[in-house]
């Protein structure tokens, strides 16, 4: 095993868009400097650091010599193509690792891992074409869910369909691409599970937040969540479960639907920190972006316990404009320092805290 990175070394992150930088502030503060690489040249994390590259991805030159800088590379988005990854791997230790990135793109070979894990995950059929459509709709029930296998996120490349009728018109609008069919779980809410895993094979999660969507996207994160201390213990164990058979490196989320019988369903894995812990920078002594950064460094792994109960309301477009507002609403205010307003956008959060309701 590589040595830890010490500090004063740096620490590459591949995209540079919020979670890079806050993952850029929390290094910060243990000394270590980070290098950010986006093919933007507006990118919000570029505000935050010393060192930046802005070049493609598949720009094999400006990766190499992004490599030689950094003693640890690390990502915050997860679609970064394998073979940029392939060439960065050439010259410097990568965590999390390129299989768990692979798996994690394509919904279809995830849900398959987390099934052979014996974990539970909706119903699920493959479609690569209209012809598979009966045969998945007797498998998932209707009705289900068509998502695109690759390059999906916040809703895009998913479509509601109740017959093979729509899941043919649906594959016409995703162009043909391959695609999984998943039962659709009338779940009581939703939740996740945000942990690390260290270089050493140590393990540890935070508290399982309750997560509310609108359109897509996350609105608000709220710990402690209705989950159990029973369910949450599960929770957790699934993340370890998944992390362990990953040989996973950092931190992951593990996004979860919570069926009315109290069933943990996995939706999905993240491989990165994950806007559902961000509440963790203000309630626990040391934040998942932290935690992200002692993993990759191959530092020992921080304290996850909450000291405290939280709410975290994403700011999304136009909200943002409220600053002003927010700022004088005792919240924990972040900005992300993006440099246009879009609908539908993530341009900052509040964190707000209360003192803790359990033990
Ligand atoms: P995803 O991109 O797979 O995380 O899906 C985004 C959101 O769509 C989820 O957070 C759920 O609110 C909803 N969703 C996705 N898959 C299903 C499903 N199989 N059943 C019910 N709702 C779903």
């Amino acid at each position: 095993m590589t040595a830890p990175v010490a500090p004063g070394g740096t620490i590459g992150i591949l995209g540079g868009g919020q979670l890079g930088r806050m993952l850029a502030l929390a290094a910060a503060r243990l000394g270590l400097k980070t290098h950010i690489f986006s093919d933007e040249a507006d990118a919000p994390a570029f505000q935050v650091v010393e060192t930046k590259t802005i070049a493609r991805y598949d720009d094999a030159k400006a990766l190499a010599a992004f490599a030689k800088t950094c003693d640890a590379i690390t990502f915050e988005f997860e679609n970064v193509p394998a073979a940029t990854l392939g060439i960065l791997a050439e010259h410097k230790p990568i965590f999390p690792n390129a299989r768990t990135l692979a798996t994690a793109q394509d919904r279809l070979d995830e849900k398959r891992f987390v099934a052979s894990l014996g974990l539970k995950t909706a119903p699920f059929a493959a479609i690569d074409s209209a012809r598979d459509a009966e045969a998945a709709i007797a498998n998932t029930g209707t009705p289900a869910i068509l998502k695109t296998r690759r390059l999906g996120y916040d809703g895009k490349g998913q479509a509601k369909v109740s017959s093979a009728a729509d899941i043919a018109n649906a594959l016409r609008s995703f162009k043909d691409a391959p695609c999984i069919l998943e039962g659709f779980v009338d779940f009581a809410y939703e939740a996740s599970v945000v942990a690390a895993r260290g270089r050493d094979g140590s393990f540890a999660a935070y508290d399982p937040p309750e997560n509310y969507h609108a359109d897509h996207i996350l609105r608000r994160s709220t710990v402690p969540s209705r989950l159990t201390p029973r369910q949450c213990d599960d929770a957790k164990d699934i993340a370890r479960r998944i992390a362990d058979a990953f040989d996973y490196v950092g931190v992951l989320a593990v996004e979860l639907f919570v069926a009315k019988d109290g069933t943990l369903l996995v939706n999905e894995i993240a491989p990165r920190v994950h806007n559902s812990g961000h509440w963790t920078i203000e309630a626990c002594l040391v934040s998942q972006f932290e935690q992200h950064i002692r993993a990759v460094a191959g530092w020992p792994l921080g304290e996850p316990t909450r000291h405290s109960d939280a709410v975290m309301e994403n700011l999304i477009g136009e909200e943002a404009r409220d600053w002003q507002t927010l700022a004088r609403d005792g919240g924990a205010l972040h900005l992300y320092g993006k440099s246009e307003i879009r609908a539908g956008r993530k341009m900052g959060h509040v964190t707000r805290l209360k003192a803790k309701t359990e033990p």
